[in-house]
């Protein structure tokens, strides 16, 4: 089954990506995809050297020497791939919606449906971006902060849904939100004004610890106790897990309702 990108999914893409571009200059930079063809961006960063490949919650920078910043977010369908130059790739080339080629390797970014050249000043400014909450998976992740954040969010929203909010937290999808209620027993659908500032930490306790695990070590890392399990017996309890769509965006959560209160 296909993993849908979350944080420790751009965090792993950054870790290798950073291997094979940080401090080189790329030999070629393509924009395969018919939107960008006039973009022109082989030539603006033509020579140009990688400065730093960053991840905050579900978006990737690759920072490029001269103020230049490529900004990619991959929504539900989008995936990195790092290659070696002449290997076969897993998605056709047609899919392939910029390709970098360094020292033997090829970054390739396959169904980004965000993917845009910014200046540096415009990077730290759109407020798409200005307004993201801290990243779970930052080191100096400030959990004061995320409960500031998490208590300026309507009380009344069911506290699976606020955490996929990345305004609040930055990084959290429907994966790490379904397993993260469950690992700490909290119901995803109990308020946000209904859940102790300990629980919403232990919430997000568990969703660091795993991730910055599956972002090491990749998918094999995640936790599947319930998530996609609807009609499974718990692996805690033995109830029947349930499934249903939350609040505005009638996002699917899975809670098993003998153990999650
Ligand atoms: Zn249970």
């Amino acid at each position: 089954m296909r993993s849908v990108p979350e944080g420790d999914t751009i965090h792993y893409a950054a870790r290798r990506i950073r291997a094979v571009l940080a401090e080189r200059v790329p030999q070629h930079v393509l924009t395969p995809q018919p939107r960008h063809r006039s973009d022109r961006w082989g030539e603006r960063l033509g020579g140009r050297r990688v400065l730093a490949v960053d991840a905050h919650g579900k978006h990737l920078f690759l920072r490029f020497e001269g103020d230049l910043t490529l900004h990619s977010h991959l929504r539900m369908t989008g995936s990195w791939r790092v290659y070696r130059a002449g290997e076969r790739w897993k998605r056709s080339r047609r899919r392939a919606w910029l390709v970098i080629g360094a020292d033997g390797f090829e970054v390739v970014q396959f169904d980004g449906p965000v993917l845009e050249l910014l200046s540096d000043a415009r990077a730290r400014t759109d407020p798409r971006l200005a307004r993201l909450g801290p990243d779970v998976l930052a080191e100096d992740f400030d959990g004061e902060l995320f409960l500031r954040n998490l208590r300026a969010d309507d009380p009344r929203r069911p506290i699976g849904d606020a955490l996929l909010n990345q305004r609040t937290v930055a990084g959290i999808g429907n994966l790490w939100k379904a397993e993260s209620c469950f690992a700490a027993g909290v119901d995803p659908w109990r308020a946000t004004g209904e859940v102790r500032d300990e629980e919403a930490l232990a919430l997000v306790a568990f969703a660091r610890e795993r991730m910055s695990q599956s972002a090491h070590d990749g998918f094999e890392a995640r936790p599947r106790a319930v998530y996609r399990r609807g009609g499974e017996p718990c692996p805690r309890c033995g109830s029947a897990i349930r499934q249903r769509g939350q609040w505005e965006d009638n996002r699917v959560t899975f809670w098993c309702p003998g153990c999650q209160r």
